[in-house]
């Protein structure tokens, strides 16, 4: 057990007043720091009400502060002052400040306490991919090693790599463990070779308890890191040290991997995750919503189930969407009709990736013009029509300017633009098999 440096203190309260601004009270000059004792910090308020505060509006902030300034997983806990250190005294340094400014260049991932085995939702999709990260939360090392898991994104890769840290933490805090980033570890080496401090990071990748490396596809093409990784794998492999890994492919799909890592890969377990179906969806909107403190109606849960399809992280922000809303709107009761508010907006967001090569290749093939026509001089009717349509959808959908979209379409001004998306907009109001027509174009494009 040892007492946090008034130095480190210090910073987390930097921490929370430029992070959460909205937070901070006077008071918070009253507050003591206490133990930290196996990655658990406790902070003394004065009194009951000040404990209250902190309990409901200052866990984040505490939590995130202290991981920002010590470069370690903490977790914070509150308590009213009774057994507390005293004001005015200064604390013994729990750890030295040189290794605390190495910790905290490592830019190490924080664990989102939302990540954990008991809020993630199993279905078909997952259910190996859980499983296995269960297992290897119990059993570092042995159970399977190294644990591969892929999938695209959004589906709950990273959430499982947190979960087995934290499930890890929760019953041996004394684990030595790293989640970081491909992005962080190649930095981190890249860093080392410049400062010729190889050894150091050679000393700290190696000895962990739990690797995990996330977004490891980040490898491709960087032979030296891969070769520096390859080395860092037989280390902790050979101790039996646990490693996991999460990508958005398979170890053979990821671009230009050293063969001999590949194989690594393929040592333990690779376990995919695929997306979700509706009932597992359904069940990932329940417990989002849940763990929100809110609860939905079931019409209103299938309704989102099955407009937002495509990963996890999209449903998330429609049920963002729709909390706001609903408190916009003075607490009104969630319904279908604010939820397809929400779902709107979703599906602005996702147009703003439909690009104009996307737009033109759609329309050439529904209207069987040339995309040389659309981009060229000529202004026959069969030919003015698509390039309307073009101008249109191009205006609808992406972010270009009327002058981009008239340059695109054979170097025309933005008000050719203006008058084509006028034209297509009043077509599209009386007539319903352009409309239909219309539609489907938009509906492939917003598939792809
Ligand atoms: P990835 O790392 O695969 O891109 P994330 O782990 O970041 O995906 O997941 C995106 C979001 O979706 C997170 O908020 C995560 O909690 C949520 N999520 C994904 N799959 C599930 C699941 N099966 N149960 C609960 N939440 C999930
Ligand atoms: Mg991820």
């Amino acid at each position: 057990m040892s007492r946090l440096s008034e130095a480190v203190w210090g910073e987390i309260l930097v921490y929370v007043r430029n992070h959460f601004p909205g937070v901070g009270r006077g008071w918070f000059a009253q507050l003591e720091p206490g133990a930290l004792r196996s990655g658990r910090l406790v902070v003394y308020t004065a009194d009951e009400a000040q404990l209250t505060y902190m309990r409901k509006h200052c866990v984040q902030a505490f939590v995130e502060g202290s991981q920002a300034a010590t470069g370690r997983l903490i977790s914070v806990e509150f308590a009213a002052r009774t057994t507390g250190p005293t004001q005015g005294q200064t604390w013994p340094d729990a750890h030295p400040m040189s290794d605390l400014a190495f910790e905290r260049d490592t830019g190490l991932l924080r664990l989102n306490p939302d990540y954990i085995f008991d809020n993630f939702v199993t279905g078909a999709c997952n259910r190996l991919a859980h499983a296995s990260c269960v297992a290897v939360s119990q059993a570092l090392g042995t159970a399977y090693n190294p644990l591969f898991i892929h999938g695209s994104v959004g589906l709950g890769k990273t959430h499982l790599g947190q979960a087995v840290c934290q499930e890890v933490l929760e019953n041996s805090p004394a684990t030595q463990l790293m989640y970081l980033s491909c992005e962080t570890f190649v930095n981190h080496f890249i860093e080392a070779i410049e400062k010729g401090a190889l050894d150091s990071f050679r000393y700290r990748y190696r000895h962990v308890d739990l690797l995990v490396i996330d977004d490891i596809q980040f490898l491709a093409k960087r032979e030296r890191t891969q070769e520096e990784f390859f080395h860092t794998f037989n280390t902790l492999y050979q101790m039996q040290k646990q490693i996991i890994l999460l990508a958005d492919s398979p170890p053979s799909e990821i671009p230009s991997l050293e063969e001999r890592l590949v194989s690594r890969f393929n040592w333990g377990l690779v376990a995919r995750i695929d997306a979700p179906g509706l009932e597992t969806r359904m069940a990932i909107i329940q417990k989002k919503m849940r763990l929100r403190g809110m609860a939905l109606p079931e019409d209103v849960v299938l309704h989102i189930a099955s407009r937002a399809k495509s990963n996890t992280r999209e449903l998330e922000g429609v049920l963002t969407r729709l909390r706001g809303l609903a408190a916009l709107e003075g607490a009104a009761p969630i319904d279908l009709a604010l939820a397809r508010e929400a779902l709107g907006e979703a599906e602005a967001v996702a147009t703003q990736t439909i690009q104009v090569q996307d737009i033109m290749s759609a329309v050439t093939e529904r209207f069987g013009v040339r995309l040389s026509d659309l981009q060229g001089r000529r202004r026959s009717r069969s030919i003015a029509l698509p390039r309307q349509v073009c101008m249109y959808l191009a205006r609808q959908l992406t972010e270009h300017s009327l002058g981009e979209i008239g340059g695109f379409f054979g170097g025309r001004d933005h008000t050719t633009v203006l008058h084509a998306h006028r034209l297509i907009g009043q077509r599209r109001n009386t007539d319903v098999a352009f409309c239909s027509r219309l539609e489907e174009i938009e509906g492939s494009l917003r598939r792809n």
